[in-house]
């Protein structure tokens, strides 16, 4: 359990890092909780010539509200997530989701940037940053862009960041009155990632039918996804059983689901189905109120 020699570096600029990053694109590695990194390093999956420590570059930091949206910089942990009073307050779903991950030791060290970079199948915050419509703000060393949730999550383990981009913030606009979001999931005993998680936001109309669902399921496939169908059949309709019955059954339907040691594809279909309809029944109950 003894990783590869490897060279530390510790910029103290967002500037510095990102051109280290383009001098060494195939060899170095960014650095944050290390608490998904440094496994990988101990395991020799990941075996980096350079480690290139974030803890240094200032301004990554923090959590905001600005233009309707909460801001939370890339190295803000889960725990700082999990206990902002901002956070609990504009965005009750993501402190609920930070609180569910792994135990006081990770939440206390990963952080939200590293845990997206990470892009881990099972990691728990890809699913509300889907369907909260999250955007990711990144910085190379050409300048900096924005990426949609949607656009960012590619495959296994790889996302739409390039070598020498970092995650600055993530940026979550605070969803409209008359909306309710839940994040649900079924996690590993040990680890607590998730075996299937789901998250969902519903915003109603006055007369009490849905206006609009946005629902994302993290540990299922290769990659966190929307359940689009699922969301399209329910719009219009009154998020009664029924209505959340079909919406279950076209999230399961649609999710092109993984088996492994933790459970077969079809438990794990199983699973996307009764989560959905749980987070279902948890936002429309956030949103009566
Ligand atoms: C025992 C255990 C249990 C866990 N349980 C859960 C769980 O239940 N749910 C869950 O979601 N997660 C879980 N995790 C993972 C945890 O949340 C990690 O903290 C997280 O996935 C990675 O964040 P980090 O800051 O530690 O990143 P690091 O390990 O430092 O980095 C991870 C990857 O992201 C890259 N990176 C880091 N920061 C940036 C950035 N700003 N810009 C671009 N790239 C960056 C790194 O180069 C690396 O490739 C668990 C981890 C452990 C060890």
């Amino acid at each position: 359990m003894i990783p590869s020699a490897f060279e530390y570096v510790a910029p103290a600029s967002l500037a510095e890092a990102t051109a280290f990053l383009a001098a060494h694109p195939d060899d170095a590695k960014l650095l944050a909780g290390g608490h998904s990194l440094v496994p990988l390093m101990k395991l020799r999956l990941a075996a980096p010539k350079y480690l290139v420590d974030l803890a240094r570059v200032p301004g990554l930091k923090g959590i905001r509200e600005a233009n309707g949206a909460l801001e939370i910089g890339a190295l803000t942990t889960h725990y700082e997530v999990e206990s902002s009073s901002l956070v609990r307050e504009r965005l009750p779903v993501l402190a609920e989701t930070a609180a569910l991950i792994g135990d006081v030791q990770v939440r206390n060290r990963g952080t939200i940037g590293g845990s997206l970079a990470h892009a881990d199948p099972a990691a728990d915050y890809p699913a509300p940053i889907l369907a909260l419509e999250a955007e990711i703000s990144v910085t190379g060393s050409k300048g900096q862009r924005t990426i949609k949730a949607t656009d960012f999550f590619v495959d296994l383990l790889t996302t739409a960041l390039k070598p020498d981009e970092v995650i600055t913030q993530v940026r979550i606009p605070i969803p409209a009155a008359g909306s309710g979001a839940a994040y649900v999931k079924f996690p590993h005993p040990a680890s607590r990632y998730a075996i299937v998680g789901v998250a969902a936001l519903v915003r109603l109309n006055a007369d009490g039918s849905c206006a609009s669902a946005a629902i994302g399921v993290t540990g299922a496939g290769s990659k966190a996804v929307r359940a689009s169908a699922a969301e399209q059949g329910l719009v219009g309709s009154r998020l009664d059983d029924a209505a959340i019955q079909k919406a279950g059954a076209a999230a399961a339907e649609a999710i092109e689901p993984v088996g492994d040691i933790h459970a077969s594809a079809e438990y794990r279909r199983h699973l996307v189905r009764e989560f959905t309809m749980r987070a279902l029944r948890a936002a429309a109950e956030r949103a009566k109120k």
